[in-house]
């Protein structure tokens, strides 16, 4: 087979795109920042694309923080950016809840709690939603000590069961989020992402919420709904509710089998940047079949080509 090769990002390219992109999705690890540092050239590069009258989405799916941490997170590292602008895959999961009735009256799931694996981000999603949930942070540190003939229970108002990053995962939440999914009727199983491995710092790769959902996975036999890319769920969130047409976007990402994969089979613009986790190697070599339309070292190549 053939394999097209990917082009550079070159100035009539650049040009292309900022006459007729209206609408930039960006990846945040990897494009916007690299753990807690800023990439270079960021901040002019959202100034030119935001002078040149450009609509901003920032797309992330790590699920650690809510809307309001990475609005802090933003506002730390000096960017300007809007809360209703950040999409983070805490946010994804309670929105899939509420559009399912989670958190109103009048549908089979009024009253209906989750019990919830992650960080706080999930929960404060929740929260700001009036959707109950239970476990959490709240479940770090519970150990499993049954005495003979002893049982665990799961609560039978549980419907749905989400699975978000957990650096405080145990046997206990394990357990817990089996018995929901396998003994409460009609329980969901959400998971806000699937990323095998992640850059939790930049040394090395660490075990990505794909090894959290995967064993609930393996316990319950069951595959998740996923909410985080590359599910389309939160570019259709983002279409409908700010009337925005799929031919007007483009996808900046630095992830090909999440950022460049949600934005193809959407039917997006794509581009990568190479400043996050995958190499120009990988990019190009024939065993990869997810080619953007262009790539660049960076995002800050927007200003400079
Ligand atoms: N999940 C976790 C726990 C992470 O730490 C990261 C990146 O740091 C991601 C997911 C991927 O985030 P993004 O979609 O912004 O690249
Ligand atoms: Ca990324």
């Amino acid at each position: 087979s053939v394999s097209l090769s990917v082009p550079k990002l070159d100035t009539a390219r650049k040009d292309d795109i900022v006459a007729n992109v209206d609408v930039f999705i960006f990846d945040c690890d990897g494009v916007i920042w690299r753990g807690d540092s800023l990439i270079d050239g960021v901040p002019e590069t959202l100034a030119m694309l935001r002078d040149a009258g450009k609509r901003l989405f920032f797309v992330t799916n790590n699920s650690t923080k809510s809307r309001a941490g990475y609005l802090k997170k933003f506002t730390s590292l000096g960017l300007d950016v809007q809360p209703e602008e950040i999409f983070s895959s805490s946010f994804a999961a309670a929105a899939y809840l509420e559009s399912v009735g989670f958190g109103k009256e009048g549908n089979e799931y009024t009253g209906k709690k989750v019990y919830t694996i992650g960080e706080v981000g999930i929960d404060e999603e929740l929260d700001l939603l009036n959707i109950p949930h239970i476990g959490g942070p709240e479940d770090a540190g519970k150990r499993v000590t049954l005495a003979k003939g002893e049982m665990m229970h799961q609560d039978a108002d549980v419907g749905a069961v989400v699975v978000g990053f957990d650096r405080e995962v145990n046997y206990y939440k394990i357990q817990y989020a089996t018995l929901c999914i396998r003994e409460n009727p009609g329980c969901l199983f959400i998971a806000t992402n699937t990323d095998a491995v992640t850059h939790l710092t930049d040394a090395q790769e660490w075990a990505g919420n794909g090894s959290m959902v995967g064993a609930i996975k393996g316990s319950t036999k069951q595959e998740p709904t996923v909410v985080g890319k590359p599910s389309p769920f939160m570019l259709d969130w983002m279409c409908n509710r700010y009337n925005i047409k799929r031919d007007q976007i483009m996808m900046v990402g630095d992830r090909l089998d999440t950022d460049i994969l949600f934005g193809k089979d959407a039917g997006l613009r794509t581009m990568l940047v190479l400043s996050g986790v995958t190499s120009e190697e990988l990019l190009l070599s024939p065993e990869n079949d997810i080619k953007p339309d262009c790539y660049a070292e960076q995002l800050s190549k927007m200003l400079d080509v």
